[in-house]
């Protein structure tokens, strides 16, 4: 049995203050060993800061972080989209959509629908992203821990 226990508001904060941090956030998890290409396995690669896209040196495959995930082609900041699913999992009894929009100053429509992609993104067991990932949270085995993740 895995018992998460999660970072503080504080740490939280301090760790994804900006889109920067938030997507070398995504970048670690995405290529924890580093960067692999997509396309042809190759690992340099150079960063397009216009358009947040690695691209990599031997066959010119652009890739993102943010591609095949919930915040594909987002407009909202990943700071809120980080910190929506951090306040979605700090509290047991759960967050209303009214709370998030005001807390995080979005249109409550806007809100809904990223909520929704959260959830969502949250029980999809084929996605590229374990989305609690975000949150650093400290695993703590109890028992057999052969059962794996
Ligand atoms: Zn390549």
């Amino acid at each position: 049995m895995v018992v998460y226990e999660a970072i503080t508001f504080f740490e939280f904060q301090k760790k994804y203050y900006s889109d920067e941090l938030c997507r070398n956030k995504l970048f670690k998890m995405r290529w924890s060993d580093g960067f692999i290409c997509p396309h042809c396995g190759n690992k340099t690669y150079s960063f397009h800061s216009t358009r947040n896209l690695y691209q990599c040196k031997k066959c010119k495959y652009q890739a993102s972080v943010t591609s095949g995930t919930i915040f594909h082609k987002t407009r909202v900041s990943l700071v809120k989209w980080f910190w929506i699913i951090y306040l979605l999992n700090s509290d047991k009894r759960g967050i209303s959509i009214l709370e998030v929009s005001k807390k995080l100053e979005l249109r409550y429509a806007t809100a809904w629908t990223m909520m929704h992609k959260i959830r969502e993104g949250m029980s999809d067991r084929d996605s590229k992203y374990d989305l609690l990932g975000v949150l650093d949270m400290n695993e703590t085995f109890i028992g057999s821990s052969s059962e794996g993740k």
